[in-house]
């Protein structure tokens, strides 16, 4: 049976930062792939009203998704307004169970701003919810497997007070940095304001980065590094390891 992963951002562009290369793997092992941005990003843009850029960014997300035969969603929360409440818990359950995934990837619980702490707050307790039949998402039936979790790194690869973050499987993706550079690639809006602004390509840059920081801790060129989630009630088995052996090291 064909499995399924589903990769949840804050905003259009973080799952290319942080997970593109372990998807693009995925896909290379016959996985069907979903990516989802709680946000159209209505924020990222110094000159577009938020109409226009939430409209050229859906467009980005999805055809970055498209590049790996996936899907893209967005949940139409406001940019710097992700909150942890009703409304949004009730957007993001009912994307669990519309795409019923196997492994989630969300954003790090600890990161450089609310957006995606409270994604990852919002995304971990869906994944918990989904089979909650009193719960109800209409159009959506209840889910009752609970999803592998496992959360991207933060920017820097370090928390908010600048700590360094742990990671539990380290996936070795120099085989697929060329995919994730062209998946990143398709957010041009923010690749150019940045090229713009620096006068160098530090949109892919900064990505590559961070890909040859955690490659160094992982023996290889270019790394994406992820914690699984191993709260009660979660699956324990590391999906990640299982599918994609060696190329994941693992700190356990
Ligand atoms: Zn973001």
């Amino acid at each position: 049976m064909t499995q399924t992963v589903l990769a949840i951002g804050a905003h259009p562009d973080d799952v290319e930062f942080m997970a593109a290369g372990a998807l693009a793997l995925l896909r290379q092992k016959g996985w069907e792939v979903h990516t989802a941005s709680l946000t159209p990003g209505d924020c990222g843009t110094m000159t577009r009203t938020r109409e226009e850029i939430s409209r050229i960014r859906r467009a980005e997300g999805a055809a970055a998704a498209g590049l790996l035969g996936g899907t893209y969603y967005c949940l139409e929360c406001d940019d710097m307004f992700i909150l942890y409440d009703r409304p949004a818990l009730l957007k993001v359950i009912g994307l669990i169970r519309r795409v019923r995934p196997d492994l989630v990837f969300a954003p790090s619980p600890d990161d450089y701003m609310a957006d995606h702490e409270n994604t990852s707050r919002l995304v971990w307790n869906a994944c918990f919810a989904a089979g909650i039949p009193n719960i109800p998402t209409p159009g959506d039936e209840p889910f009752h497997r609970i999803p592998c979790l496992y959360y991207m790194d933060p920017v820097d690869a370090k928390d908010k007070y600048g700590v360094p973050t742990p990671a539990d499987a380290m996936v070795d993706i120099s085989a697929v940095l060329y995919i994730k550079t062209r998946m990143l690639a398709c957010h041009a809006s923010q690749r150019d304001w940045l090229l713009a602004h620096h006068g160098v390509d530090e949109y892919l840059d900064a990505m590559k980065r961070h890909g040859r920081l955690r490659g160094r801790q992982a023996n290889c060129e270019f790394a994406e590094a992820f914690r699984q989630h191993r709260g009660h009630s979660f699956p324990l088995d590391n999906l990640l390891t299982k599918e994609l052996g060696d190329l994941v090291r693992t700190a356990r």
